[in-house]
């Protein structure tokens, strides 16, 4: 007989839920069951091994099961995990803050913790709408972003985001805000150079901006490395120096979206930093700041912004787990493996390595068009035709292939088709930060290995 739902437990139920997954139609594999992980592998239900290419979702950025965090994770675990952050604040959110700001350099004073990148992103928006109603410009509201992008996937990050797929399932529920276009560098348009076309892309967020109307403008916000969304492209100096003086000359504030490529991901704490005139007034962290062993992102901001509002009731704003206590003190023992291995430094070094050996693979491959990125936020672009850049079908799905072909040959490679292969089929190759050299080595070879099984199943 049915027993009680009640008294149901998992296991024993005849008829129980599934998990529901996502990006996953119909007739999708079921991914394999993921048993452990140490370092730069993981390791399935049946003993396969797997190296984490893209550091699941460009998150593992330590290597997994890092002693030094699980210790951490484990004394707190032991003291408190949870105590309502309106009631009481905890040593490590106090720390973590004073830590984080201070790798993000000048200009950022306070931390303001939450779940995860949606979240960060969702406070970004609304804390600068708050500074504007305060500031005495409540008409500025609408938010330019660029096309491509990824800002998250809740409605108000979804409103930011670049992408006419998913826009145009969910686009009746958000307020459809401006959209300028993201610098491309493998097609660029006729008669440009990287550099005259990033700057035209600049100049459209200032056409933009005159033509929605200055004083209805109230933030751009950009990935300043492309990771989703276009892949791991960064654009010449110039670019983030003209669309900071853009801002400036009409008081638009510029949120840096840093969730996958902050937190040393590219060779330094923040993107942001390998520009020197870039100046965000907002910055927003997830992914590799708790990399992995907990739900964690940030927003950092500048005191003149939270000062303007501290009379105004303060930010309107919060979420349960804000300042979570157990996130907090296993981010700080994330940040302390990032010092102590001087772990931007390695994204530098193993960067290159890593890129000089994509660039070989592409020389070999006829399906690799084009390798790009900073330290290890990198990526490859796959064609069906490398002399004129043309793409695979969409419906073929590459992207989703290659990732079959990397389980098969033991590389985990995490990857959404960009924009429905409007941008090109990419694929991130983001591993952990800790990588050693011959790892980086074995990289190459499990993903040449798989890139040779999806060229021989294109040739069929
Ligand atoms: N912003 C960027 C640049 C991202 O890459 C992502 C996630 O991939 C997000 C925002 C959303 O973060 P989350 O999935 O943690 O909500």
């Amino acid at each position: 007989s049915t027993p009680n739902p009640i008294e149901r437990r998992i296991g024993d139920t005849p008829k129980g839920g599934s998990v529901l997954g996502f990006y996953a139609p119909r007739g999708t594999p079921r991914p394999p069951r993921i048993a452990r992980g140490e370092g730069v592998f993981l390791w399935d239900s049946e003993g396969r091994r797997y190296l984490d290419a893209t550091a699941g979702a460009v998150v593992a950025n330590i290597g997994h099961g890092n002693p030094h965090v699980l210790a951490a994770m484990a004394e707190q675990a032991g003291r408190v995990t949870f105590a309502y952050p309106r009631f009481f604040e905890s040593e490590h959110s106090i720390a973590l803050a004073d830590r984080v700001c201070a790798l993000a350099g000048e200009g950022f004073d306070r931390a303001f913790f939450v779940s995860g990148g949606s979240e960060a992103n969702e406070s970004a928006l609304k804390l600068a709408r708050q500074y504007a109603v305060v500031s005495g410009q409540p008409q500025r509201a609408k938010v330019i972003s660029r096309e491509p992008s990824y800002h998250g996937a809740t409605l108000g990050a979804l409103a930011v985001t670049g992408d006419a797929h998913t826009l145009g399932i969910y686009g009746p529920m958000v307020r459809a805000m401006p959209k300028v276009p993201a610098p491309q560098s493998y097609r660029l348009p006729e008669g440009h150079t990287a550099e005259s076309h990033a700057l035209a892309c600049a100049d459209a967020l200032e056409d933009s901006i005159v033509r929605e109307g200055p004083d209805s403008v109230l933030a751009f916000i950009l990935e300043p490395v492309g990771g989703l969304s276009s892949g791991a492209v960064v654009s010449p100096a110039a670019y983030y120096r003209r669309v900071r003086e853009i801002c400036d000359r009409h008081g638009v504030l510029l949120i840096y979206d840093e969730i996958m490529s902050g937190a040393g991901r590219t060779g330094a704490f923040l993107a942001a930093h390998h520009f020197a005139d870039a100046r965000p007034d907002i910055v927003t962290l997830a992914k590799g700041l708790a990399a992995g062993y907990t739900p964690l992102g940030a927003m950092l901001v500048p005191n003149r912004i939270v000062d303007a509002i501290a009379d105004a009731g303060g930010f309107v704003h919060g979420h349960t787990y804000f300042t979570n206590p157990l996130s907090c003190a296993v981010a700080n023992a994330v940040l302390d493996e990032v010092v102590r291995q001087d772990l931007a430094a390695q994204s530098r070094l193993r960067g290159e390595q890593l890129m000089a050996r994509l660039q070989a693979i592409a020389g070999r491959s006829p399906i690799v068009g084009d390798v790009r990125g900073k330290g290890l936020l990198t990526a490859i672009e796959i064609v069906a035709d490398k002399e004129t850049k043309r793409q695979l079908p969409a419906a073929f799905n590459a992207p989703a292939r290659l990732t079959q072909h990397g389980l098969q040959r033991g590389i985990a490679l995490y990857n959404r088709r960009a924009n429905l292969g409007a941008y090109g089929d990419m694929q991130l190759i983001t591993p952990p930060l800790t990588i050693t050299e011959a790892e980086v080595d074995l990289l190459a070879e499990l993903l040449e290995a798989s890139l040779r099984d999806l060229a021989q199943e294109i040739a069929r």
